[in-house]
Order: C-alpha cells, then sequence, then structure tokens
C-alpha cells in the first residue's frame, strides 16, 4: 500500500463584520469548507444565504450533516455537520471526531480533497469540567482518519485557529499521531501472508529506519528466543520450520534528550501474533476469521514509539518490546500439557495452547521488569510497566467496543488506570477501568506444585470462564516474576481486543483504527498541564 499523503495546516480566523469572508489565497487553497457546530442558531451570525435556505426546507439539517452549494466557499462545496448538544449522559469529545469524520466523508466523496475546516462555536472549559478541551485535536484526529483509510489518500487538510501559535502546537501533535496510526493501519491491516512475522517486523525496522531519536534492534534467531524468550519460542515453535512464518522479536528505544528531565521509564510489551490458529487447540468452527488482527497490540505499541520519535518529549524514558509470532499448529506445535521454564524460572503449565498471548509476552515482560531492577539501583525515578494485547474475547464481551486496563498494586497506588480513563476520555478513546482480584491469581496457581509453578488457562474460551480478561494478568505477574511487587514495579495489563478495530461491515474484517494510540499519547506522552 502506498502511504498516504497528506498535509495540515493552521489558517488564520477570517469572519469580519459578522460575514464570513475567505481571503483570495484561501479559497484558492482549498476545494471545501466545513463548519462544525453545536448550536445550529451560531450559523446565523454568518448571514450565509445558502444556510438560511437550508434551514428553511431541511429541518434536521441540526442533526445531521448535510453538503450545499455555497458562494463563499472554496469550490463552492460548503459542509455543515453537527456535534448535537454536548451535555446528554453519554457525550463526550468523541462528538467532535465523529462530526469532523462525516463532514470529511462528505466532502471525499463530493470529489474535495483540499478541505478546510472551521469548528463555529467551540466548547468552553466550562462545559464537563473541561472534557472537551481536545475538540480541536479530535476533530483532526477524526479528519485524518477518513483521508488516511484510504488507498492512495492524497489530501490537504487546513483548520482555523483564533490563536495561530497554538494552532500549530495542536497540529504537531495531531500529526505526530497520525503518523504512528498510519504506521498501525499499514502493518494491521495486511494479510497475514504479506505480513507473516519476518515482514511484520521489517516494516516497523522500516519506519523507523531514519528516526534518530529511536534505538532500533530485530532479534530473528531462534536459538537467541529458546534461551531467551522461553515461552514465546514454545508458542513460535510451529513456525519456526516454516521460513516465511518464523518469528521476530523488535526492540525500540527512546531516551530523552535531557536525563535529568526525566519523571517516568515506561516499557511497552505488545502482542504481535499475526495469524492465531489456535495451535493444537485449533480455533475451530469459524472461530479463526479475523484472528489476522491478532497483532494490534504491537502495531500500536510500534505506532506509540513513532508518534514519540516525532514529539519527543523530556519527561519520559520509553521502550517498547514487540512480540511478532505466528501462532501455527503442526507437527511441531507446542501442546497442552507441557511444562516450559520461562525466562524468571517459572514452571508453566499449559492449558490451552489458544492462550498464546499471555505465553508470546511473559518472557518481555520479565526482560522490563529486570531492566527496571537495574536501573532503579542508579536513579529514583519511578519504572511502569504495560502489556498492550488484543488478548480476550472476554474483555469485548465485558466492556464492548473499549479497551480496558488493569493494574498491580504499586500501579494501582499511582492510580495509573485512572489515568488511562481520564486521558481517554480527553482525547476520544475511551478506556474502561478494570481491576486484579485475588480470585485471578488463585485460578493460575497449581493444582500440583512438585511439577509446576503456575497454569497457564484453563480449557474453555475465555468468554466462558469468569474473569476471563482479568486472570491472564495475575499469570503474566506470577510466570515474569513480578509478584509480590519487586522493587515496587507498577504493572498495567491492556486489552485492546475490543477497540482496536472497527465493528467488521458484511462479510468483510473490521477497519484498523489504531486505538488506542490516542488514549496512551495523552496519557504519557503530552506533559501533564499541556493536555
Ligand atoms: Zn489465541
Amino acid at each position: 500500500m502506498t502511504p498516504p499523503r497528506y498535509s495540515v495546516h493552521a489558517e488564520p480566523l477570517s469572519i469580519k463584520d459578522s460575514a464570513f469572508k475567505l481571503s483570495e489565497s484561501t479559497l484558492k487553497d482549498y476545494d471545501c469548507l466545513v463548519l462544525i457546530y453545536t448550536n445550529a442558531e451560531t450559523l446565523q451570525q454568518f448571514s450565509i444565504d445558502a444556510v438560511s435556505q437550508l434551514s428553511k426546507i431541511n429541518l434536521s439539517f441540526s442533526s445531521e450533516c448535510s453538503l450545499i452549494h455555497s458562494n463563499i466557499a472554496p469550490g463552492n462545496r460548503l459542509v455543515l455537520s453537527p456535534t448535537a448538544g454536548l451535555s446528554g449522559d453519554t457525550d463526550d469529545v468523541r462528538l467532535f471526531g465523529e462530526a469532523a469524520g462525516a463532514a470529511t466523508r462528505k466532502a471525499i466523496a463530493s470529489g474535495a480533497n483540499k478541505i478546510l475546516i472551521h469548528i463555529v462555536d467551540p466548547p468552553t472549559l466550562q462545559i464537563a469540567n473541561g472534557a472537551y478541551r481536545n475538540f480541536a485535536q479530535v476533530a483532526l484526529l477524526g479528519c485524518l482518519d477518513v483521508v488516511n483509510s484510504r488507498r492512495n489518500a492524497n489530501t490537504k487538510v487546513g483548520i482555523m485557529f483564533k490563536d495561530q501559535k497554538k494552532g500549530e502546537e495542536i497540529i504537531k501533535v495531531v500529526v505526530a499521531i497520525e503518523e504512528g496510526r498510519i504506521l498501525a493501519r499499514k502493518i494491521g491491516t495486511g494479510c497475514p501472508e504479506e505480513m507473516a512475522p519476518p515482514k511484520f517486523a521489517e516494516a516497523i525496522m522500516e519506519a523507523f529506519k531514519n528516526e534518530k531519536a529511536i534505538k532500533s534492534e530485530l532479534i530473528q534467531d531462534y536459538d537467541i528466543m529458546l534461551k531467551e524468550y522461553p515461552l514465546l519460542a514454545a508458542v513460535g515453535r510451529s513456525a519456526s520450520k516454516v521460513h516465511r512464518h518464523n518469528s521476530r522479536i523488535v526492540k525500540l528505544e527512546y531516551k530523552s534528550p535531557d536525563q535529568s528531565k526525566v519523571k517516568e521509564n515506561l516499557s511497552f510489551i505488545g502482542k504481535g501474533i499475526t495469524l492465531d490458529t489456535g495451535g493444537l487447540d485449533i480455533k475451530a468452527g469459524g472461530g479463526m476469521r479475523g484472528m489476522s488482527r491478532d497483532c494490534l497490540g504491537a502495531g500500536s505499541v510500534a505506532a506509540l514509539m513513532l508518534t514519540i520519535a516525532k514529539l519527543q518529549p523530556e519527561h519520559i524514558n520509553v521502550s517498547a518490546k514487540l512480540a511478532i509470532v505466528r501462532n501455527n499448529t503442526g507437527s511441531e506445535a507446542y501442546s497442552c500439557d507441557e511444562v516450559i521454564t520461562s525466562r524468571a524460572g517459572k514452571r508453566v503449565l499449559v492449558g490451552n495452547t489458544d492462550a498464546e498471548g499471555r505465553m508470546v509476552m511473559t518472557d518481555l515482560l520479565c526482560e522490563a521488569k529486570e531492566e527496571a531492577l537495574e536501573s532503579m539501583k542508579k536513579h529514583s525515578v519511578p519504572h511502569r510497566l504495560f502489556t498492550v494485547a488484543t488478548l480476550t474475547g472476554h474483555a469485548c464481551i465485558a466492556f464492548g467496543p473499549y479497551s480496558t486496563s488493569l493494574s498491580n498494586g504499586p500501579a494501582s497506588a499511582d492510580m495509573i488506570s485512572h489515568r488511562l480513563a481520564k486521558a481517554g476520555h480527553v482525547w476520544g478513546d475511551p478506556f474502561e477501568i478494570s481491576t486484579l482480584r485475588r480470585e485471578d491469581f488463585s485460578m493460575v496457581r497449581p493444582g500440583n506444585p512438585e511439577s509446576e509453578d503456575v497454569v497457564q488457562a484453563n480449557t474453555l474460551p475465555t468468554v466462558r470462564t469468569a474473569r476471563g480478561h482479568q486472570y491472564p494478568a495475575a499469570f503474566m505477574i506470577i510466570a515474569s516474576g513480578l509478584e509480590n511487587h519487586q522493587g515496587k514495579i507498577g504493572y498495567t495489563h491492556c486489552d485492546i481486543a475490543g477497540a482496536a478495530e472497527d465493528e467488521p461491515i458484511k462479510l468483510s474484517l473490521g477497519r484498523v483504527n489504531a486505538r488506542p494510540v490516542p488514549a496512551l499519547v495523552g496519557a504519557f506522552v503530552i506533559p501533564e498541564g499541556c493536555q
């Protein structure tokens, strides 16, 4: 797929004496004007003939997106896109993303490719306690999501700002997020042969080739995986005999240019299962459909790192470790009842080969823990570890189309899940807070402590298991040696299975939407106070 070509520009707000008068050059630079508004009455101030005529013949113009002919608009295309009210029980800033997305779809369908956006009555900070403060960012992200999800996209987007400098800053962050999302869409959308582990890893290495702020490393030697990441190697054992399906691990590292300003060290582990057949516990009866999307955790983490490369924040050091494996079946496949010793020295009894996500991430999580412990000997800056994965169907049943996170003791004390929920809310990328409980740990405790230290899974699908999305985190904590809060390291597991792709349309797969990249950026990359 050719990478999309797009540009985003901050334009001066050109409204004079209640008249909407765009300069000659702006009229020339664009071919469509989009007005996003909450209160239809605010449109009256412009005395635009076409708008008053539309309001007379279409009573629903304040609740649906319309395209009309108008002399005041570049290309004579004027798109009106309402957000509806902002104060309903379930309203949130996504209304701006959706209004901008609908308008962009309408504009593009009409033949426009140079779209100028104006948000007519921006929400004030008083509404919903500031929950709409990122309305411009979310509107732009909604627009770009439509623009760059197309093949051969080539679109110019402008947005009018009263404060040009602030507008430039907003655009810088939005474009950095969008660059990450383009990568996530690209690697997440490929067919499982086009994006088999070697190619998936290659696409990521290529994306970071010229990013000087990021150190990247590719591990392709299966013997290294066997020695260093035995649980991952077990899942990749069958694919190790099929050259084009061989496993890969990608590591990316970002260090703040000013270490004296670092407030947090963050490590993200991403699940990149490029096809999940279920392994020997094969996904029968059509359950394998869509399992080429089991790589979106790794896609989101790679996207987050690319956004970080573009923004180069000073207050964080961030590392990423991506487990890129195909869960194949076959004569070499790992099986239930095997006992495999993890990197942390825990004997793992395999219960179900379809529970491969927790397997491929655990040893990388253990390595991140080791690095954190090493660094904590020298620095007092806190370490926070994360796993990001399309891990369970249970998360989709429990929360529908939203990401969820659950934290160990130290991360709970630091309110990390609350931070994600808060950032998700203001960035239009909601996160639900889930909780680890004692039952999650007892679920995976061994029945035979002589032969194993922890059990990987039960034999039922997570959707038929009580606490099906929570207990895998307990497994990862025990098997990675993170139990008992070694060194008070915070760990948060993010299950994005419900969020990372849209609902499938008809018989097709769902569109990869690169969530939860905006929420992760909002929670950890944008310094607090600059949200
Ligand atoms: Zn699976």
